[in-house]
């Protein structure tokens, strides 16, 4: 019997709500969790995968939604937390019943929690979800594919990080590693490429994005993958899986920054962001410089022309230089001053609604 216990795991994050569902004609089973709906209604991505048990779904799912409270408020938006994760194969799980019978569980939320594509889903399944709700986003023919934003985002956010370390943001003076060429490293590149970076190296597992690179941008140097954390280069760029930033690669690096798009990179949040910092290298915090999918979602539901997501994403710059500024005045690692950051954004905007105001 496992002795993960739901409640004890809310009570001591401050989760809201579970919704557990299951439904009996298609066998849709899975749970939705809103963390935080201080600033807006919880928006967070659909998740399916074949959890080895009932209790890693849920306990992914609360992670992650709580992770989209944070990445929301440092964001400056005004959405919450949530997440859903579906549990099943999908290889064999996926059809118009199945997505539409989660349309429905998400319309029974009433607004309380907007869905989007994660791991296993994409814009197709998100537009059956739509057939029975509007509580979705990241539907065909609106804010589109969300990696090349996303990868604008990080562009930015490794200019401030030059910026914070260096004191000169200028591309062209600098070297890069960058871990991953599928769709977000692919582009971040080009951004790089674009202002004359003076060197990029780049590792890569899957053949079809090594050949991809190699013919478009055979500048970029292609380097062994367990090798790519030892280059002597200025930055690093995570652009592939999470938990690439553990005991085994921190010893290794060289670069004096690592910021790229990938989510939860640091193997133990607090081990290794103290290690990092520890080394002085500047860590970009990921939830903070991978933004950037998240405000072009946003702005799709406010139906907010293309030029605001640009000028919201440029913002990410500012918004790091705060963050590394907590980090030195409070001396603590980047990642936990970014959760300082946005959970002093949910407090404030919390008691600014103290009084009433009728509107
Ligand atoms: P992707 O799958 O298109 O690209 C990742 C690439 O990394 C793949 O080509 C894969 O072959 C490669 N890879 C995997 N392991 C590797 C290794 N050990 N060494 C070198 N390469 C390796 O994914 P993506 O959309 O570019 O996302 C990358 C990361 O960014 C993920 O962590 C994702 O959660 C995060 N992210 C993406 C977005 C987005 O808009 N796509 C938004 C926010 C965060």
């Amino acid at each position: 019997m496992s002795d993960f216990k739901v409640f004890d795991y809310m009570a001591k994050h401050e989760f809201e709500q579970v919704v557990y569902f299951y439904d009996r004609t298609t066998g849709l089973k899975g749970v939705t969790v809103i963390h935080n709906t201080t600033l807006g209604p919880a928006l967070g991505g659909t998740r399916l995968w074949n959890y080895e048990s009932e209790d890693d779904a849920v306990l992914d799912c609360l992670r992650l939604a709580r992770g989209m409270t944070y990445k929301a408020a440092a964001a400056g938006l005004n959405l919450g937390g949530g997440k859903t994760v579906l549990i099943g194969d999908a290889t064999k799980v996926k059809s118009e019943a199945y997505f539409r019978a989660l349309g429905r569980y998400v319309q029974s939320l009433n607004g309380r929690y907007i869905t989007a594509e994660d791991v296993n889903t994409n814009t197709k399944d998100m537009n059956y979800i739509h057939m029975e709700t509007d509580y979705v986003v990241g539907l065909e023919g609106k804010s589109g594919n969300p990696s090349p934003i996303t990868a604008l985002g990080a562009f930015y956010g490794i200019k401030s990080a030059l910026k914070q370390k260096f004191g000169c943001e200028d591309i062209s003076k600098y070297t890069f590693a960058i871990q991953g060429a599928g769709q977000t490293g692919y582009y971040l590149t080009e951004y790089l490429l674009e202002e004359n970076a003076k060197k990029i190296y780049f590792s890569e597992i899957n053949p079809k994005h090594i050949e991809r690179m190699k013919q478009e941008h055979p500048e970029v140097e292609f380097v062994d993958p367990d090798k790519l954390f030892g280059l002597d280069v200025d930055v690093l760029s995570p652009c592939a899986l999470g938990g690439v930033l553990n005991s085994d690669t921190i010893p290794q690096i060289k670069a004096k920054i690592i910021a790229g798009t990938a989510n939860n990179v640091l193997l133990d949040e607090d081990t290794h962001g103290n290690m990092i910092k520890e080394r002085g290298i500047l860590y970009a915090p990921d939830f903070v410089i991978n933004a950037g999918g998240l405000i072009n979602v946003y702005y799709e539901l406010m139906n907010q022309p293309k030029e605001k997501v640009l000028a919201d994403i440029k913002l990410i710059y500012d918004r790091l230089l705060e963050i590394y500024q907590i980090s030195e005045q409070e001396n603590i690692h980047t990642q936990l001053a970014a959760k300082v950051f946005a959970k002093k954004r949910i407090q404030t905007i919390k008691n600014l609604h103290d009084n009433y105001i009728p509107r």
